[in-house]
């Protein structure tokens, strides 16, 4: 049996809320939940994360809450009945003031988009499906005339063609959300439209205050964000190739070589990467995709991100299940084909951390002997998170006491998760049991040869610095 190393994460929404589709999507091998705060209550996330923390207490397993705040992307209101048609040709207002919207005009989240654009500018909504353009503004109407048309729903997203628009990467909305995120206990925050390394510094400021330890997430959608990469990634843990924004700002034909740019920087970097928006995109309706999805998945892992998204898909689309195993068996076949391709290569980097150059010879011995798994004992993760970033093909089996780690290594390609109630045990008593637990769930059996990551002084973060290889049942 080949256990899938992607990842994969799936953002709720109408379609999978239930308490029943919350169990099935665990089941299916969701490992990450994304709630999308651009859509939904503080009060309907707060009663999810409930119901999730639940389903994987009695499932023994652990699922990863990542919460997404809606930053700056400038929104239009909501219509009286949901949604309106719109043809090319149309007079459209978008309008500061509008309450509710109409046939001919919808209101704006962001209220100073009508003085920073002008005549001419292209306005692309709901990520470039609708375009419009700007033929006059006068105080807080923008006057339109529709280029593409569409059926156009309640708060979908609005981008002005190349980027720059000034609006703050954290607004006052998503400082209430960081609280609501705390209060959650999520996992993951991820920062949307991030101009600079700074947005991130903020954010985790922000988090901190609130009492959150979630790692952060920079959304890369932003043409300036290009142009900050580099201090973007290092300043955050986990990085998110946001396609759909993305490929609006800088031009849909940017998108493929940026993600294989992002990811390869993130990587080498030692950060996390999710890969997203529209993979499966067509799955919204139907129950299988298409094959230039399935191309983009497993182009996706090929490239080395550790997950993969669903938005839509999953959260309003018609077919979340199918959406799930679509992914699932793409990701296992893509990786199946890696496996030949991507051998770890020795490494010229000198180490500045004593965990470091331990993962990277269990990496290292892994591929030059017929290891079964690689095992590690965990406190903070970090040592697990350089030894995922290698292209090691045995699997990461990742034994810890603290439920946040375990969560947090759910998003970590190619390591897997269990609790170890290792309290007051020495390093020889944590891996014993770390190995009879393997053994009892049928991972591990007599005589497999595998690699052990730990440390003298068991218990602490940072601090392994022993590698041993063991085999199981031998003393
Ligand atoms: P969103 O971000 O789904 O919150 O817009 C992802 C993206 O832009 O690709
Ligand atoms: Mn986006």
């Amino acid at each position: 049996m080949h256990l899938r190393k992607t990842k994969i994460v799936a953002t709720l929404g109408p379609s999978t809320s239930s308490q029943e589709m919350l169990a099935r999507m665990i089941e299916a091998g969701v490992d990450v939940i994304r709630f999308n705060f651009s859509h939904g209550s503080a009060q309907q996330y707060i009663e999810a994360a409930k119901l999730i923390r639940e389903i994987s207490k009695a499932r023994q397993c652990s699922v990863g809450i990542l919460c997404d705040l809606q930053g700056p992307k400038i929104r239009i209101g909501q219509f009286e009945h949901g949604s309106i048609q719109l043809d090319k040709g149309d007079q459209f207002i978008l309008d500061a003031k509008c309450q509710i919207g109409n046939q001919t005009r919808v209101g704006l989240d962001y209220k100073s988009l009508p003085k920073e654009v002008g005549q001419g500018v292209l306005l692309l909504l709901d990520d470039g499906r609708i375009t419009m353009r700007v033929d006059q503004v006068k105080a807080a109407e923008i006057y339109c005339t529709v280029m593409t048309g569409g059926l156009l729903s309640n708060n979908k997203g609005i981008n002005k063609q190349g980027g720059g628009l000034a609006a703050e990467s954290l607004t006052d909305k998503d400082r209430e959300d960081i609280k609501t995120a705390v209060a959650i206990g999520a996992d993951f925050l991820a920062i949307s439209f991030p101009r600079s390394a700074a947005d991130i510094h903020l954010a985790r400021q922000l988090l901190i205050k609130a009492g959150g330890h979630a790692h952060i997430v920079a959304k890369i959608e932003r043409a300036e964000a290009i142009e900050m990469l580099e201090e973007i990634i290092e300043a955050s843990d986990v990085v998110m190739v946001a396609r759909g924004d993305l490929g609006v700002e800088v031009g849909d034909a940017l998108v493929p070589s940026l993600q294989k740019r992002i990811i390869k920087l993130a990587r080498a970097k030692n950060k996390v990467t999710i890969t997203a928006t529209q993979m499966l995109e067509s799955m919204i309706n139907s129950a299988i995709p298409t094959r230039a999805e399935v191309s983009d998945v497993a182009n996706a892992v090929l490239d080395g991100t550790d997950a993969v998204m669903l938005s839509a898909e999953t959260a309003s689309g018609q077919y979340p299940l199918e959406a799930i195993a679509a992914m699932d068996r793409v990701c296992v076949e893509a990786e199946n084909e890696q496996a030949l391709q991507m051998r770890p290569t020795v490494d010229t980097r000198r180490f500045t951390k004593v965990d470091e150059s331990i993962a990277m010879a269990v990496s290292y011995v892994a591929e030059h002997l017929p290891i079964k798994a690689v095992v590690g004992l965990p406190q903070s993760g970090a040592s697990v998170l350089w030894l995922s970033r290698s292209n090691m093909t045995a699997p990461i089996y990742a034994l810890s006491p603290v439920s946040e780690t375990r969560r947090r290594l759910k998003l970590y390609r190619g390591v897997y998760t269990f609790p170890l109630d290792s309290k007051s045990m020495n390093s020889r008593e944590a891996s014993e049991i770390a190995e009879a637990t393997l053994v009892k769930r049928g991972i591990l059996s007599q005589g497999d040869l595998i690699l052990m990551m730990t440390c003298e002084h068991f218990g602490k973060a940072g601090n392994t610095n022993t590698l041993k290889v063991m085999v199981v049942g031998q003393k």
